[in-house]
């Protein structure tokens, strides 16, 4: 399995930049788990449109679900060009309504429900899903294929349930959204310590931060992680690849 970090940005993307984002690929199947501002023109950089085979979405916040239009109309334009394509299957949850309908879109993209406590296979991996604590409803998401697994916390304060979902992930890919400073003024998100944390409890095998924040010193929630974790710890780097083998 690898994993290619497609964006890094929580809210939005810096200059040129991505929300966060991550490309999942094992056997040439390429899974997208999560679509917001900047996700389409970056993905370009790593797979043609065309060769994307399915989206996950955790939740209906614009910084995760942005360019999923974008993304349709991508399809749509193929269709009118003479290269149709099958629907793209795009996983979210029916908590709410409303966003989970605009995943569906004129037989170009179908929109196919996922709950917590399920086990789906889609393509050559395994998903499952666990609630975060969020001011929406969002689900984290373990991905496994070959014996590896990897587990995106996607957006969450700390929550003791994602200890059991992460345990002894391969790699865990946590948000880190606030500086330590801000911890406990601002829901909804993890500072690098609770992710650190997370990860030595979960007793994940590496840490991959990400939805970082667009200002200060990046590199001291990266330490404030490794304050609680002894494994290897990461800033997700965009185009880079992780591989789980
Ligand atoms: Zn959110």
């Amino acid at each position: 399995m690898n994993i290619i970090p497609i964006g890094i940005w929580g809210g939005y993307p810096k200059a040129n930049g991505a929300t966060s984002s991550f490309l999942i690929e094992h056997e040439g199947y390429n899974l997208l788990f999560d679509c917001g501002s900047g996700v389409l023109a970056s993905l370009q950089n790593y797979i043609p449109l065309e060769q994307l085979d399915a989206v996950v979405i955790s939740h209906y916040h614009a910084d995760h679900i942005a360019d999923i239009g974008s993304l349709q109309y991508s399809r749509l334009i193929n269709y009118y060009t003479g290269n149709p394509m099958p629907p793209l299957p795009i996983y979210g949850h029916t908590q709410d309504k409303e966003g989970f309908e605009k995943l569906s879109y004129k037989e170009q993209t179908v929109g196919i429900e996922i709950f917590d406590r399920t086990s789906y296979t889609v393509g050559p991996f395994t998903l499952s899903f666990c609630p975060t604590v969020h001011p929406v409803y969002c689900l984290a998401m373990k991905v496994s294929a070959a014996g590896k697994t990897a587990v995106f916390t996607a957006d969450t304060e700390w929550t003791d349930l994602l200890v059991e979902f992460s345990r002894e992930a391969d790699i865990l890919i946590s948000e880190a959204n606030l500086y330590e400073e801000y911890l406990g003024k601002s829901p909804g998100h993890m500072a690098g310590s609770e992710a650190g944390t997370l990860a030595r409890l979960a007793g994940a095998k590496r840490l991959i931060l990400t939805h970082l924040p667009q200002y200060g010193e990046l590199t001291t929630i990266a330490e404030a992680a490794r304050g609680q974790y002894d494994g290897e710890v990461e800033l997700a780097v965009v185009g880079k690849t992780y591989t789980l083998v």
